[in-house]
């Protein structure tokens, strides 16, 4: 499952855990982007908050795990480099490559994309305000699946402790905790050393 995770809310783990249940999943691997295009020294550790978040929430799953293959990749993260290198670091596996509808309509409107379907199936999970749609997508190779509804998004966990607002609950505790030890989302006055 990609995503740029920051942070990592229960709207992706529900997403993560249904997809898992509905195909028969052995395991959910995490893949959070790179942030290539902040060179300085602060997106290094952006991304490793990210992963960290990741791994703090999906600790307590014993089919999910965290891959690095995207965070440590120098350059922009293109999604057939990740299944390259999942399919290198899992030879033998079926790889099912799970996000958002919104992001699937993007991938797969890229020109190689016929390459990577020889690379992976494609999941589009669904959340409220995006339009499950298959129009312009290819009949093999694609399934859209909708989850329970939950009216999360990073950005609005971002705003909401950028504001002071609780976000308990909209994402694990563990994270909470993550954010305010470093403070991160927070305007930069009242940040405690999180690098943003
Ligand atoms: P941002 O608001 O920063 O764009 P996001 O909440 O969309 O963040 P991403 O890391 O971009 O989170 O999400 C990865 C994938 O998970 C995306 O393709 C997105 O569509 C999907 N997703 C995000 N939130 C939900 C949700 N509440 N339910 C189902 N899928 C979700
Ligand atoms: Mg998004």
């Amino acid at each position: 499952m990609g995503g740029t995770f920051d942070p990592i809310h229960h709207g992706h783990l529900v997403a993560a855990s249904e997809a898992q249940h509905l195909l028969g999943l052995d395991e959910v691997i995490f893949v959070p982007t790179g942030h290539p295009w902040q060179k300085n020294h602060r997106s290094v550790s952006r991304a490793e908050h990210r992963y960290l978040m990741t791994v703090i929430a999906t600790a307590s799953n014993p089919r999910f795990s965290v891959s690095r293959v995207d965070i440590d990749r120098p350059g922009p993260t293109y999604t057939i480099d990740t299944l390259r290198d999942l399919r290198t670091a899992n030879p033998d596996a079926d790889l099912f490559f799970i996000t958002g509808a919104d992001a699937l309509e993007q991938i797969l409107s890229w020109k190689d994309a016929d390459e990577l379907f020889d690379l992976a199936h494609f999941v589009g999970v669904t959340r409220p305000g995006h339009e499950l749609s298959d129009e312009g997508l290819p009949e093999k190779g694609v399934t859209l699946t909708e989850v329970p509804a939950m009216a999360i998004s990073s950005t609005d966990c971002r705003s909401r402790v950028a504001g002071s607002v609780p976000v308990w609950y909209l994402v694990p505790d563990g994270v909470v905790q993550y954010i305010n030890k470093y403070g991160l989302y927070r305007p930069q006055s009242q940040a405690a050393g999180g690098g943003q």
